[in-house]
């Protein structure tokens, strides 16, 4: 008797919360189909000043080649590179001596494994973390004075310019009134007032070209016709329905059945085959890049989505996934932009909203004798205002955006990374070789004539999907 009690009273507080559904869809206007969109709370991030990149003067450098040319000349037998025991500490097959350039057979690890290194070639001394503090030295931009190392942290050291007659630390005292010179007195730790710089440390080789990779999928596989795989790429991707509904008109319109996991599978497979090609693409590109953050939601917690795309090409260059707003993600963006110029432009700039995290990449880039403007428009991607010359770029940043939005509601967000990935890398494809794009006259931003004269969408796509696999056996053949 009770389970039908309970049985009945949860169908009658099911009718009434379809009844208030349907009341406030009414009322409100909005279609009782809509999941209520969760937005994500926008976290400010730390209001961080960055100062001007310091001195870097590079100390002596040292060509291994050399050295071991002149070792045999010496010697008259080859320098023998560092013979191992199968219990010594292993030195990363990556990892080379910062001052000579030697590679791993000729560095010893130095004390147990505590990340010490000695080079065998020109005998440097150095440690994993800092191992690019050898290649340099720190000096203020204001007082050329050394930098001092004040802190170590995870990614990062600060540097400190501590010199009392720094221009730097006297501008910022003349410029304080008795309150604050009062304040700074009893709690000094308030105020910034000396030149400060973080050097980074992250582990990360910028600009460090990678062959693609063949995916292990094998779309032939499929129990699905390209046509029908056309048609649902179209669905869900271009028209930003949700799998269910894909699946729904599959059903209804196309008589083929298919439920939503299928629908996530292959859609799964098409964005591995076609992650290589979209990477790796020639893309005409300008030297104007903006970027942005936008969120989507991963295993129930939001996640950042950093986008980069060139803002007079319009094509969609880096598109990281990272739980994290940080400078390590910002660098990977960027480099992924980097990565696809032929070459570093002259007057390469970023235009980018105000958080720091761009210039810390900024100063991260220019360590690796990489330099780059970025350009920081507060309110590039918010309700502020921005200045004239920036309203352009804010309309191009907000249409992607909404684009993107647009086709990514449906998914309610996503169960694994892999799954999001998948998502945005069919989302970039979309972008780049088959949406139309308003400010390019109506044409796709990068033209490909053999997608072109194809009469509909759903064909695009599978071309789309053999050009990929063709450029993929190209490449490793
Ligand atoms: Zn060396
Ligand atoms: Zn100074």
């Amino acid at each position: 008797m009770l389970p039908q009690i309970i049985t009945y009273l949860l169908m009658l507080i099911n009718y009434q919360e379809q009844m208030i559904r349907t009341l406030l869809t009414l009322l409100i206007g909005k279609s009782m189909f809509d999941k209520p969109i969760e937005a994500p709370v926008n976290k400010p991030y730390r209001k961080l000043q960055v100062d001007d990149l310091p001195i870097i003067e590079v100390p002596e450098k040292l060509d291994f080649k050399q050295l071991l040319t002149e070792h045999l000349a010496a010697n008259g037998k080859p320098l023998k590179p560092v013979q191992r025991r199968s219990n010594s500490t292993p030195v990363p097959a990556s990892m080379k001596c910062p001052k000579c350039g030697a590679p791993s057979e000729y560095l010893y690890a130095n004390n147990g494994g505590k990340g010490q290194f000695q080079c065998k070639v020109c005998s440097c001394l150095f440690n994993q973390k800092s191992r690019y503090l050898k290649e340099a030295i720190l000096k203020c931009p204001h007082c050329a004075k050394t930098l001092e190392k004040i802190k170590e942290r995870k990614d990062f050291n600060v540097f400190k310019c501590k010199n009392n007659d720094c221009s730097y630390y006297q501008k910022k005292l003349s410029r304080m009134s008795q309150k604050e010179k009062k304040r700074f007195k009893e709690d000094p730790q308030a105020f910034k007032m000396r030149y400060i710089y973080r050097q980074f440390h992250i582990d990360y080789q910028p600009l460090a070209k990678h062959s693609p990779k063949k995916p292990k999928v094998d779309l032939s596989r499929l129990y699905v016709s390209p046509h029908t795989l056309g048609l649902i790429l179209t669905y869900h991707v271009n028209y930003g329905l949700s799998a269910r509904k894909t699946a729904a008109l599959m059903k209804d319109i196309h008589g083929v059945s298919i439920s939503h996991q299928s629908i996530l599978n292959y859609e799964n497979s098409v964005a591995l085959t076609l992650k290589p090609y979209v990477d790796h693409y020639p893309y005409e590109l300008s030297d104007q890049f903006c970027g942005d953050e936008t969120y989507i939601r991963v295993n129930g917690r939001w996640h950042y989505l950093f986008f980069f795309f060139d803002a007079v090409k319009k094509v969609i260059l880096s598109y990281p996934v990272s739980p994290n707003r940080d400078t390590a993600t910002a660098i990977r963006a960027i480099d992924e932009v980097l990565l696809k110029l032929k070459e570093i432009p002259e007057n390469l700039t970023f235009v980018v909203d105000g958080n720091p995290i761009y210039l810390l990449a900024q100063h991260f880039f220019s360590q690796h004798e990489i330099p780059f403007d970025v350009i920081q428009v507060i309110g590039l991607t918010n309700e502020d205002e921005v200045s004239k010359e920036y309203r352009p770029l804010k309309q191009i940043i907000e249409r992607l955006n909404r684009t993107f939005k647009g086709n990514y509601r449906s998914t309610h967000g996503f169960g694994s990374e892999q799954g999001s990935v998948s998502f945005v890398t069919l989302f970039v494809a979309y972008f780049n070789f088959l949406r139309p794009h308003s400010a390019l006259e109506g044409k796709v931003p990068v033209l490909i004539p053999e997608l072109e004269q194809l009469p509909n969408m759903p064909a695009r796509w599978t071309k789309l999907i053999d050009l990929a696999q063709q450029w993929l056996i190209d490449q490793t053949a």
